[in-house]
């Protein structure tokens, strides 16, 4: 019985768990790949265009600018007569990098190798000096310009980007290299804004997927795509970058990276989104609705407990008692009565029972009904039982029969007893239906030897109850 209740239990919770939980998290999934779905198609796209645009707008300032310089015809005038003009052109290259905001602003002449800036004249250039290679990188570039990443020789050596433009004069004669350079710090600010601003991560990688420049919150930089991705399928397909959406899963959580050529830098713009704060409402969602589907499962299964508890609790009682008089049923006194007898015979306590059986009670039904009798049945029970101590049973044995058990109780003390009973029931008045019906009761009473059987101890009670009825009824008889 109760294992089969451990059973249903255990299918119940299986069943409601799987339906619960299994919903739950299905739906989640669904969720899930949806807001993905709607990151690379939508979102990532959208945003990372803007943030594209912006600093392609950014960082092709520098090179708009150097283009200008180039080409200012002021410029070329000053360089004409370089050695008288050196304080002139100094204030020019002020002029531009305060107007401009840049870091920097240089014109290396070719004539003198003179390195221009700001504040008048840094140094000279030379071929054999590492730090300068830069320029006659420059000075033989086919391109009329470069963007390119360097130190910047006139600012502590802090890396920048530099535009470095070639300037020719009218008769396309080469003249030197104008240019002006931001600090990476300045790019990585930019980068660190634009991340704020749309909650994205966004870095710079070159074709083989370096990251030359990050915002450097997320401790990118030096390192590579390749190396972030892991062994994700779709990115080890990146071996060369390109442009694209793709994706890679890390930590548990979906990564989306877009990516953009900016063609002056030979650079890719990656823009890059986890699917985290997109799913953090759904999985709260998932949460809420396991915490419901375990509250309500806890509840099924309390209630389901409790329904069996009760049924099976009415159940034993329907086995153990009897429904007339509430008294245990022949069942239990058996079962009660054996356990006692191995008891008294270690202990050698005294033991007695006594069979008690109302007189004429077919005539009590003739007279004034069946209903009158069970009423009847049940009094008698209540005044036996009411006299009796609580450790004694009384049982209904069957008809308008009892067994009674008495426990410490010699045959002489159980006389005593029944008789006690006996008068209490003849002295009574019993009413039904305004009636008032008298009536007697006959005890058989037998103390256990300590050897015989349940059978035989009984037997003997039985013989002294019919010897009651014989001898007159309404009497009490002991069993020698
Ligand atoms: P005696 O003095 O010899 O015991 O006579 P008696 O009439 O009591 O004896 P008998 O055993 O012949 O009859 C018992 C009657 O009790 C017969 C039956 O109709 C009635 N009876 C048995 N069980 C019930 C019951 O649950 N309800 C009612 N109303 N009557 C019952
Ligand atoms: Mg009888
Ligand atoms: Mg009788």
């Amino acid at each position: 019985m109760r294992t089969d209740k451990n059973k249903l239990s255990i299918w119940l919770a299986l069943l409601l768990g799987l339906g619960f939980i299994g919903t739950s998290l299905l739906s989640y999934v669904m969720y899930r790949d949806a807001i993905r779905e709607s990151i690379i198609v939508n979102e990532l796209p959208l945003t990372s265009k803007n943030v594209y645009l912006e600093l392609q707008k950014d960082l092709l300032r520098p090179n708009l600018i150097a283009s200008m310089m180039a080409n200012d015809p002021l410029l070329q005038d000053l360089m004409r007569r370089e050695d008288k003009n050196a304080r002139q052109i100094a204030s020019y290259l002020q002029e531009v990098k305060a107007h401009y905001a840049v870091t920097t602003s240089f014109f290396i002449s070719e004539k003198s190798r003179i390195y221009y800036y700001a504040d008048g004249i840094l140094k000279k250039v030379s071929p054999n000096e590492p730090r300068d290679a830069w320029y006659f990188r420059v000075r033989e570039m086919a391109a009329p310009y470069e963007m390119s990443l360097d130190p910047d020789l006139a600012n502590r050596d802090a890396i920048s980007i530099f535009a470095n433009y070639r300037v020719l004069d009218n008769k396309g004669e080469f003249l030197g290299v104008a240019g002006v350079g931001l600090t990476e710090e300045t790019i990585k600010q930019l980068i660190r804004d634009y991340e704020a601003r749309y909650n994205r991560i966004v870095y710079f990688a070159d074709a083989d997927g370096k990251i030359t420049l990050s915002g450097g919150d997320a401790g990118l930089d030096g390192k590579n795509i390749h190396d972030l991705t892991g062994r994700d399928v779709q990115a080890i397909n990146l071996q060369v970058l390109r442009e694209g959406v793709f994706r890679y899963g890390q930590d548990g959580r979906m990564h989306f990276l877009n990516t953009w050529l900016i063609p002056e830098l030979n650079w890719y713009l990656v823009v890059e989104k986890t699917d985290e704060d997109a799913l953090a409402a759904t999985r709260e969602t998932l949460y809420v609705n396991l915490a419901v589907s375990l509250a309500v499962m806890a509840l099924v299964l309390l209630l389901t407990n409790m329904v069996i508890n009760r049924y099976q609790k009415q159940l034993e009682e329907m086995a153990t008692t009897d429904k007339l008089s509430g008294l245990p049923n022949r069942r239990s006194f058996d079962l009660i009565a054996r356990q006692v007898m191995h008891g008294a015979q270690r202990t050698q306590e005294a033991l007695a029972i006594m069979l008690l059986d109302i007189d004429h009670f077919k005539e009590v039904n003739d007279r004034y009904g069946h209903l009158a009798g069970d009423e009847i049945i049940r009094e008698v029970a209540n005044t036996v039982k009411g006299a009796m101590r609580h450790s004694d049973i009384l049982s209904r044995w069957g008809g308008e029969e009892y067994v009674a058990l008495f426990k410490g109780c010699d045959r002489e003390n159980a006389r005593l007893l029944a008789e006690k009973f006996r008068a209490a029931i003849a002295t009574r008045q019993f009413t039904h239906d305004g009636q008032t019906i008298t009536l007697t009761v006959s005890c058989g009473v037998a103390q256990y030897d300590g050897l015989e059987t349940l059978e035989q101890w009984f037997a003997r009670a039985d013989r002294a109850l019919y010897e009651a009825k014989q001898t007159g009824r309404n009497r009490v008889c002991v069993a020698g």
